[in-house]
């Protein structure tokens, strides 16, 4: 087995309706098609002179495998310096099924593309919406406006069978796309299979997974807003397997001379995102945040995010917004279970104790009542401990002190005896 993979130099393809960037990845003796595929139209967007998005896309697979990397196109020379100093390093630290691994580029390239798009992901989700929210509809500079919306194939859609993922790819882009018809925003899917080539866990990659498309679409995109999930405070390097945690700090490390890889979002939580999102009139009509794939693209409104997004709005008394999009009685019916399962459970730094933080400060139902109390016995609790410990301490303080005098009258005493 070689300890080295090797992505060829990038072709493009067209087709009837399609045009495809292939790159050969050659791998312990075999070769794989890796590509990426947009509708004919955008072909000329596909950059063709740079290894870049296969790279990124392949990095985490090749340092799980333990080989290096050796591409036969250039590379960005800051991407290049970027992952081989930073991101390798740091990604091999937090995970210890990750190895650092060396990247050898054909040559290191400076030159920027005349890319002016700024590209933002649209799933339809709360994260996605506030991304819009911030650089779209509120956005003040045109230069950081989104001017178009990315839809990616790269793992989000299935794991097992990649067919059905690609079929619920389709499924959701029909579900998806009247919003950005609406605000004239182009919305444009991108299918790959290079999360295909070797399976890997999505969660575990979509970081790398979902740059590696505006990476390859470097003749268009000079930006890209990649959404993030977790709040700022709730992210770091130390004790998490969740790479979503990596956002904010990782994925600029992504960025090359042309392309800036931008991480929003970290700056809400996911509550206050649902808040803000439940101000958008059109997120009434187009809120999309299932992962149950049985629901065909649709919300299931009983899945784990539908709850987590129903029972959010339902603490701010704004679920009835959104009867359009989910059954809210379906909900009703799996709502107290969510409730008693995962929400009165939860622990910090999960989405979930963010509810229970909510109800706790405005909710008027009985389970909000119970946290509250739950919250005061912890508090008076801590209380007891703290004066417990302080009173402990200053007993072993008056303790020592009186032993110390003991010790010096014990002295004093005996010195006195062996003079008399
Ligand atoms: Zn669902």
């Amino acid at each position: 087995m070689s300890s080295t993979v090797t992505i060829r130099q990038p072709a493009l393809s067209e087709h009837d309706t399609s045009a495809r960037l292939t790159s050969i990845l050659d791998i312990d003796g075999t070769s794989s098609d890796m590509w990426y595929e947009v509708p004919k139209a955008y072909a000329h967007w596909f950059s063709t002179d740079r290894a870049d998005g296969f790279v990124v896309g392949f990095v985490l697979q090749a340092m799980r495998l333990r080989k290096d990397i050796v591409t036969l196109a250039p590379m960005s020379s800051k991407l290049w310096h970027s992952l081989t100093q930073f991101f390798i390093p740091m990604m091999a630290k937090a995970f210890p099924h990750l190895h650092v691994i060396r990247i050898a580029p054909a040559s290191l390239i400076e030159e920027t593309t005349l890319a002016t798009g700024v590209a933002g992901g649209f799933s339809g989700g709360i994260d996605s919406f506030a991304a819009i929210l911030d650089h779209l509809v509120d956005e003040q500079s045109p230069t950081y406006r989104i001017s178009h919306f990315l839809f990616h194939n790269v793992g989000s859609h299935g794991e097992t069978n990649y067919q059905e993922a690609r079929t619920l790819f389709h499924q959701r882009y029909d579900t998806l796309k009247e919003y950005p018809e609406l605000v004239g925003i182009p919305f444009v899917p991108v299918d790959s299979n290079i999360h295909e080539i070797v399976p890997t866990e999505f969660v575990k990659t979509y970081i790398t997974l979902n740059a590696s498309v505006p990476l390859v679409l470097q003749n268009h995109f000079r930006r890209y807003f990649y959404a993030s999930s977790y709040k700022n405070e709730d992210c770091g390097v130390n004790n998490t397997d969740i790479v979503g945690r990596f956002d904010p700090f990782a994925f600029h490390m992504l960025s090359t001379e042309t392309l800036d890889c931008i991480s929003t979002g970290g700056q809400l939580s996911r509550v206050e995102k649902t808040r803000l999102v439940a101000d958008y009139g059109m997120s009434h009509r187009f809120l999309n945040v299932c992962v149950d794939p049985s629901a065909e693209g649709r919300n299931c409104s009983t899945c784990v995010k539908c709850c987590r997004t129903l029972l959010t709005l339902d603490v701010f008394g704004l679920a009835e917004r959104y009867s359009q999009v989910f059954d809210l009685a379906r909900f009703r019916q799996v709502r107290q279970r969510y409730i008693e399962d995962a929400v009165l459970q939860a622990a910090n730094g999960g989405f979930e104790y963010e509810i229970l933080e909510l109800a706790r400060e405005i909710g008027t139902e009985p389970w909000a009542d119970h946290l509250r109390r739950r919250q005061a016995r912890t508090e008076t609790l801590q209380k007891i401990t703290g004066r417990v410990a302080a009173l402990c301490s200053r007993t072993a303080r008056i303790i020592k002190k009186l032993a110390r005098s003991a010790s010096a009258a014990l002295g004093s005493i005996t010195r006195m005896l062996k003079i008399g």
